[in-house]
């Protein structure tokens, strides 16, 4: 079959190919505009008129075509990201040689060069991932043409610069210095990385190459953290490997305005200041699992993305789920206190959910180049790909997956690979055939249900598509799924199950319940007899690890959404799991009662939902304790901050609330005096009651905070003030104050996820303002602004779909594509929600009132 992205007329042509670029940027990041030149090497393959490259919003001052001696006359042409350069006569093979200078803008939305300030300073950063690198200089930007860059910036002499390769040269000229960086390897547009300003940075020892943490100005003191970990974080990644890190030097760099998490630029790594920057004495247990997974993801791509990389935003997916399953593997090896890996469960949960609806896709499948790129890196690419990935290395055992991938990357380094070739050497690597198993769940949409039916004697095990109450698949799908069945005896049996039904061999064993799926590693829900699983749940801690008694509760309200459990026997399960020993599975019971609040919550409701969380959740918080044990584990302090805002709002536990206040004070005058695992649901208890002094003095502590974390939590507690006017003027100061692009949505979704009165106010700030948000954000999150319509009405998903009609023609001239994708998921699940109200509402509202 032929690869259809070839047949993308959106695509650059391979008739031309670029073999090596001299980029040239004279950029002052206190100016919104630069100039740039580039030098392109060519290898023209076939004889042509006319090829294309590369450019967005750039202006072209000259542009000369060489090819040996010859100057060839020609032209060009540009639209919408492309150039067409048409030469004269025919351009015949062999080398040539491309010039072009220009002139340009920064961009304003944290999305390709862009600029930002911090106090009166100025920086300019980059963030090309996936097609930004156009918006900088003229360039094939498309991750197939992996090339050599020499890239020479110009500054002012008071700024610092970061590139991907260290600083072969340095000049300097009055006012000006120009630094000439080293050459780099073979790399795709999308990792090429600038960040300059009146930077500051601290060396970090105990790598195999030079490498520094680089903050803004006055910032270096927080990234010690960072400096700790990140020499274990390598060596372990090397040693997994079993080569040294592929480039010349590892600088991380904390970038205030950031709108992902972070970016695997090869040598120059960019992340958001929150996850990168933190004071050491008052770093939360959360902050540090943050901070650890983030750089091990990151680094993770070094050899997965950067030493091999995907051909086609088709693969990008492969990127990432990898990244993702081989951070978190790291970190929870390095760092076993963090947990990592309960929380993946939950990761693993939210791609589960995506695909129980009809809306869902394929996780990999074919992606047009006038695509939003970035849309298909959602919860399937990372948490499926990650889930999957993680049960086929138990299938095929963890030596012989590593002997795959390492010989995965030998064949491919420095190059380009399909998803296909990794599968093959896995598969060589096992004697198992990987690729049609795995691409029953690449190929295909939607997550296996597997079920056990029977009477104890004989038992059952089928597989079919898991869906939501009411829905109907089109055409039956059936998985190669690796199953691993444990008994109440213990025993377990592993087979790999692909047929639609089988009956289970119980050689006159009657056991008393079944798990289908150990150590809650498949990608899969499961169902069980419910005389088996009220057994299983019985003596839940005897019977199931951690791991699986969290998985249990997600499981179970999958099961609740198809329709398969009543609302109170859900109810039951989440107040006896309350009482669970483990701090992960309490905290998988918030995530079901947050689920509760959000489908069944109604004013009438609210306070026989208090009793209830008094009575059953209250217990949780008196066990673990108000404050931090020394001797306790870490997952307590991930959970009581929960169970404190939790109770202090819903459960309007007074005590609670006055406890939360006196932290906040506390907080206010010295941060370092309250545990720093409390610090953000102090604040947004205190905001519940909180006036306009309060109000005035959490926005003052906003603006000035030193600490990023400190900026992100008050933030957030401004959204949380419940006083009407103090609602407005939260929502007002959200474009009015000095936030930051990834800063904008924070306050609209914490009102609407508060009071009940308030659900509709961040779809309402959103439509209102549709023009100002878009302007501030990068095109392709545009998309996700459709998801302001979520939860559970009707009417506002109604409304929504008028209103993204509406602004169709807004959205092509901010180049934002993916809308209708986005909306089509939210009507799946607000869908899925009132359905959900309906058929439960009555038996949980129930349930809720008999406790009260
Ligand atoms: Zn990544």
């Amino acid at each position: 079959m032929t690869d259809p992205t070839l047949q993308d007329i959106h695509r650059l042509g391979r008739q031309v190919l670029p073999v090596s670029q001299t980029i040239h940027l004279t950029l002052d990041a206190r100016r919104p505009d630069f100039t740039g030149s580039v030098r392109v090497e060519l290898d023209v393959r076939e004889t042509v008129l006319a090829f294309r490259l590369h450019a967005r919003d750039l202006r072209f001052d000259r542009l000369t075509l060489n090819q040996g001696e010859h100057l060839i006359a020609a032209t060009h042409t540009g639209e919408r990201g492309w150039v067409t350069i048409t030469v004269a006569s025919e351009l015949h093979p062999g080398l040539c040689t491309l010039e072009i200078e220009f002139s340009g803008k920064f961009s304003a939305r944290a999305s390709s060069l862009y600029r930002g300030r911090v106090g009166e300073d100025w920086y300019a950063f980059t963030q090309f991932e996936s097609d930004d690198a156009r918006g900088a200089f003229p360039c094939w930007d498309e991750p197939c043409f992996k090339i050599p860059y020499q890239l020479t910036l110009t500054i002012p002499s008071a700024h610092q610069a970061i590139s991907n390769t260290p600083v072969k040269q340095e000049t300097t000229k009055v006012g000006w210095k120009t630094l000439e960086f080293e050459r780099t390897k073979p790399v795709p547009t999308y990792l090429l990385a600038i960040i300059t300003g009146p930077l500051e940075t601290v060396p970090v020892p105990g790598m195999g190459v030079p490498g520094c943490i680089a903050t803004p100005r006055g910032q270096t003191h927080l990234a010690a953290e960072a400096v700790k970990v990140t020499a274990p974080i390598l060596k372990a990644l090397e040693d997994y490997f079993g080569r040294p890190y592929p480039y010349e030097k590892l600088d991380q760099i904390a970038v205030p305005e950031f709108w992902f998490g972070a970016m695997e630029n090869p040598g120059a790594v960019t992340y958001t200041d929150t996850a990168l920057l933190m004071d050491s004495r008052a770093a939360s247990a959360l902050q540090r699992k943050r901070l650890v997974t983030i750089i091990a993801h990151e680094f993770s791509h070094m050899w997965f993305g950067n030493l091999v990389t995907m051909e086609w935003w088709d693969d990008l997916w492969l990127n990432e789920s990898f990244a993702s399953w081989m951070g978190d593997k790291i970190s929870d090896r390095l760092f076993p206190e963090l947990c990592v890996a309960d929380a993946e469960i939950n990761g693993a949960d939210r791609a589960m959910l995506t695909d129980a609806k009809l809306s869902t896709r394929a996780i990999r499948q074919p992606v047009r180049a006038q695509d939003n790129l970035m849309q298909s890196a959602d919860e399937l690419a990372y948490q499926k790909g990650q889930r999957v990935l993680g049960m086929f290395e138990r299938w095929i055992g963890p030596d012989r997956f590593r002997h795959g991938v390492l010989d995965y990357l030998a064949r491919h380094e420095w190059g380009n690979a399909r998803a296909a070739d990794l599968w093959a050497a896995l598969s060589s690597a096992s004697g198992r055939d990987l690729t049609a198993a795995m691409s029953t769940f690449l190929d295909q949409g939607g997550v296996p249900l597997l079920s056990i039916d029977g009477d104890g004697e004989t038992l059952r095990l089928s597989q079919r598509r898991f869906l939501n109450f009411g829905q109907k698949e089109q055409t039956p799908a059936l998985w190669k799924i690796p199953v691993s069945l444990r008994f109440s005896d213990g025993s377990v049996r592993d087979l790999l199950f692909e047929d639609p039904h089988a009956v289970i061999a119980l050689d006159g064993k009657r056991p008393e319940w079944i798990h289908p799926n150990v150590n809650e590693q498949g990608y899969c829900r499961w169902k069980i007899p419910s005389e088996m699983l009220r057994s299983m749940t019985r003596n839940a801690p005897e019977h199931l690890n951690t791991r699986e008694r969290i998985g249990l509760l997600a499981n179970l309200s999958a099961l609740l959404d198809a329709g398969e459990v009543r609302g109170d026997e859900y109810l039951q399960v989440l107040a006896d799991f309350a009482a669970d020993p483990h701090p992960g599975v309490v905290g998988g019971v918030l995530d079901a009662l947050a689920k509760v609040r959000q489908v069944f919550l109604t004013p009438d409701l609210a306070p026989a939902f208090a009793s209830f969380l008094r009575c059953v959740v209250r217990p949780a918080l008196d066990r673990f304790g108000l404050t931090r044990q020394q001797s306790e584990v870490e997952g307590v302090s991930f959970l009581r901050p929960r169970l404190l805002y939790l109770l202090a709002d819903d459960g309007g536990d007074e005590a609670l609330v006055k406890h939360g206040e006196s932290l906040a004070a506390a907080y206010l005058t010295d941060p370092a005096s309250v545990d720093p695992a409390l610090a953000a649901a102090a604040l947004r208890i205190a905001a519940l009651h909180g006036d306009a002094a309060s109000f005035a003095a959490f926005r003052q502590k906003f603006e000035t905070a030193a600490v990023p974390v400190d900026r992100q939590r008050l933030l957030q507690a401004l959204g949380d003030f419940r006083d009407d006017r103090l609602v407005n003027e939260a929502i007002a100061y959200v474009l009015a104050g000095p936030l930051r692009p990834q800063e904008i949505f924070v306050i609209p979704r914490v009102v609407a996820m508060g009071a009940l009165k308030n659900e509709n106010r961040a779809f309402e700030w959103m439509t209102a303002n549709y023009d100002a948000i878009v302007d501030r954000i990068p095109p392709e999150q545009g998309a996700y602004l459709a998801r302001f319509a979520d939860g559970c009405s009707l009417d506002r998903l109604e409304a929504a779909q008028r209103f993204f009609t509406s602004v169709r023609e807004k959205e092509a001239a901010h180049g934002i594509t993916g809308t209708e994708r986005e909306l089509a998921k939210v009507a799946d699940s607000v869908r899925n929600c009132v359905s959900l109200r309906e058929r439960e509402g009555a038996a949980v509202a129930g349930f809720l009132k008999g406790i009260a």
